[in-house]
């Protein structure tokens, strides 16, 4: 199956109505006829449903859709994105362990690998995730590195393939959050990527209905090694599949962030459209960029396939469809910034990415308020720096309505 089809028919799972969408199971229980059957479910010995927070039909469809779409060999629903992230970590270190991430995190991946100091785990940021960097950062304690496709909103575009192979020499999992991407972009366990995350409340959904998270497993060897002796009673009953199968064994079952059925129907609705909606946010991107390019009061446009961006060539490589549809400039002060805002007709002053509608924010005062400045700076946010996340809208309307922002300043 070629990748539109799988949007819509990955994995399909049969249901005993017919029924041509996914039935909403909103049960939270499921009777069995016998306590043996039930005890073999416990057991992992026979296939069946439990209780909705370890597994439910219409989850399963929407984790088994994403697997197919990825390419994964399994992938686990979350809450949120915050909590797929917060998962697939702590599925992996311990007291004592360190992290190795990007220092141009989404604000709250920053926030979360930083506050994990309080349990004992280190997390070294770097300022670009390359081969010395990273060898350099490495010791015995690494268990993970931890990175963006493309940054949210530093728009900075990792080099999959070069860390996936400095991962693999030193037998270190990476885990890679491709919110911004979506699989239709890239599917990074194809360049030696372990894991992939997903806020599903973004692209995937793709009309902002529901917050979801999605953690994906590529499956791999390396958790068999004794750098992962926390993994070896899971390497020997799952195999390759051990991240999964510890994560819905430990921390999946302990945190108990379940999504919700009805989020996962609105995803398993969303996501048969990603392909023609990603290629209309890439397009009306582009177009968006070249325009502000060419205005006297907007500086420093930065998106990825723009030949004046420092990751032009990596993006090229990486993103041949397409860079996604964040894109962010800056406009000399805040003052400016909220003018900008203010005189926006139909472009709406929100927090998220990802949906249908063009959208837009002033990072520093809102998602990064909580960040100092260096960390903003590290993150590529300054105090006169505009995120625009581009909709699929006719982008004659966009950048009239972009213009009627720039004409108040
Ligand atoms: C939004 C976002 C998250 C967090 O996801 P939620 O669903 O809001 O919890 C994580 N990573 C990136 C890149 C995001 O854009």
């Amino acid at each position: 199956m070629k990748f539109n089809t799988k949007l819509i028919h990955g994995n399909y799972m049969e249901n005993e109505t017919g029924a041509t969408n996914t039935p909403i199971y909103f049960s939270n229980a499921y009777k069995h006829e016998s306590a043996e059957k039930l005890e073999n479910i416990f057991k992992g010995t026979s296939m069946g449903y439990a209780y909705s927070r370890l597994t439910n039909p219409t989850i399963t469809a929407f984790e088994r859709r994403i697997a197919s779409i990825e390419g994964g060999l399994a992938a686990t629903a979350a809450s949120s994105g915050m909590s797929a992230i917060y998962l697939a970590i702590m599925n992996v270190v311990e007291s004592g362990d360190e992290i190795i991430a990007s220092a141009g995190l989404f604000g709250g991946t920053y926030t979360l690998l930083r506050n994990l100091n309080s349990y004992g785990i280190t997390v070294k940021f770097l300022e670009a995730l390359d081969r010395e960097s990273i060898t350099n950062a490495i010791t015995d304690k690494t268990k993970l590195v931890f990175g963006e496709t493309i940054g949210n909103p530093k728009m900075d575009v990792l080099d999959l393939e070069e860390v996936s192979k400095v991962c693999k020499e030193n037998n270190i999992l990476f885990i890679v959050d491709s919110t911004v991407t979506t699989p239709y972009l890239i599917k990074p366990l194809e360049y030696g990527v372990d894991v992939v995350i997903h806020s599903t409340s973004k692209y995937i959904n793709g009309t902002s209905n529901s917050i979801g998270g999605i953690i994906v497993d590529g499956g791999t060897e390396k958790l068999k090694s004794d750098r992962y002796l926390n993994f070896k009673q899971y390497a020997k009953m799952y195999g390759k599949m051990s991240f999964t199968g510890k994560l819905k064994a430990t921390v999946g079952r302990d945190i108990g962030a379940a999504v919700s059925p009805l989020n996962s129907f609105f995803n398993l609705t969303g996501i048969e459209t990603l392909a023609l909606r990603m290629k209309e946010h890439c397009k009306n991107t582009l177009d968006v960029a070249e325009y502000l390019i060419e205005s006297s009061k907007v500086s420093a446009v930065n998106y990825p396939l723009l030949k004046t961006s420092k990751y032009y060539e990596l993006a090229k490589k990486y993103y041949i469809k397409g860079a996604s549809g964040v894109i962010t400039f800056r406009l000399g002060s805040k003052e400016n910034c909220f003018k900008f805002i203010n005189n926006l007709k139909f472009i709406a002053n929100v927090t998220n990415i990802g949906d249908t509608k063009t959208l837009v924010i002033h990072p520093a005062s809102t998602i990064c308020a909580g960040n100092t400045i260096e960390e903003k700076e590290q993150m590529g946010v300054y105090e006169d720096l505009i995120r625009l996340s581009v909709g699929i809208e006719d982008v004659e309307d966009i950048i009239a309505d972009i213009e009627n922002g720039l004409n108040a300043i």
